[in-house]
């Protein structure tokens, strides 16, 4: 890290400046935050905004899905700490009490207004692609359009299994979504590089249908299921090219469809 980030006073232009009040690590190449959140800024649940920190006098932004509903008063994040990583060599330092910049405009693929209604609602995350499904479980809409909500969390090891506790436990006590979460949510966390009780990638798991078995739900059919994707680019095209040769069709902020897809983050 070459120029340390600057405490952030007032907001450069198409940002607001929100201050931090809880920070969570995880692990160590992982963490997550939460800031104020002004009235003015407008989401739909699953959506992305451009975040970051002021470096040498000018914004420095990456996109980031927010982790929180669109109903919350705060918003949260969970990042990946990458170590050269010119916004979270930084980020990963952030404390309660500083700021952060906070794009206003909010867009993405991840919504539910992209997929067509249906019956189960599958959402297939790796590593922090997490992020907008965990904005969508908390959303009460999601329960309404759909009889079985399934999280599919794959990541390399158990420790990175982020939100894996509030969601087999606090999210079922909510005093809103409890009922909803314990009725419909099923969560299918799965680890590839250790010992677990799921191991392997969720394509594969689909191929040979031990992911509906494990969920407890039908097979995975167009006519009446909805599939979200986040994650890498080789997991996002390996889904849907799974999801295209049984008959899926993306759908897009034009056009609903019964797949969605949204890179988790870019390979450069
Ligand atoms: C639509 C969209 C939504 C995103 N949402 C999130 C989010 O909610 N949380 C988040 O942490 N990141 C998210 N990202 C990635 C994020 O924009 C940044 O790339 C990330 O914060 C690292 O920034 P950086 O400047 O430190 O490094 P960068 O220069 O941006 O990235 C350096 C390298 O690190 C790797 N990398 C970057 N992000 C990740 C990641 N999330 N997981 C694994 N490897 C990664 C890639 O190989 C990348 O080439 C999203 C990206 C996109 C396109």
């Amino acid at each position: 890290m070459d120029i340390a980030a600057e405490p952030i006073v007032a907001a450069p232009p198409g940002f607001f400046a929100e201050e931090v009040f809880w920070v969570h690590h995880w692990t160590d190449s992982l963490f997550s935050f939460k800031c104020r959140r002004d009235p003015g800024l407008r989401f739909t649940s699953g959506q992305f905004a451009m975040i970051g920190l002021m470096v040498g006098g000018k914004p420095l932004v990456r996109a980031y899905s927010m982790v929180s509903p669109a109903w919350e008063h705060h918003l949260e994040f969970l990042s990946i700490k990458v170590q050269d990583g010119p916004l979270t060599s930084r980020l990963q330092h952030i404390q309660v009490g500083e700021r952060v910049l906070i794009g206003r405009k909010t867009v993405g693929t991840l919504v539910l207004d992209n997929v067509r209604p249906g019956r189960n609602l599958w959402l297939l995350a790796t590593g922090t692609g997490l992020a907008p499904f965990m904005s969508l479980i908390r959303d009460p809409d999601v329960f309404d359009r759909f009889d079985r909500v399934i999280v599919a969390h794959t990541v390399r090891e158990v420790k990175e299994l982020a939100y894996r506790d509030y969601i087999t436990g606090e999210l079922r006590e909510h005093e809103l979504l409890g009922e909803m979460v314990s009725e419909k949510l099923i969560y299918l966390p799965s680890v590839t590089r250790e010992p677990f009780p799921v191991q392997g990638r969720i394509t594969t798991r689909l191929e040979s249908g031990d992911a509906e078995r494990q969920a407890g739900v039908e097979p995975l059919d167009p006519e009446h299921d909805r599939v979200m994707i986040c994650g890498s680019e080789a997991m996002n095209s390996d889904c849907k090219a799974l999801l295209e040769a049984r008959g899926f069709i993306e759908g897009t902020n034009h056009v609903p469809g019964s797949y969605v897809v949204e890179k988790a983050f870019v390979t450069k």
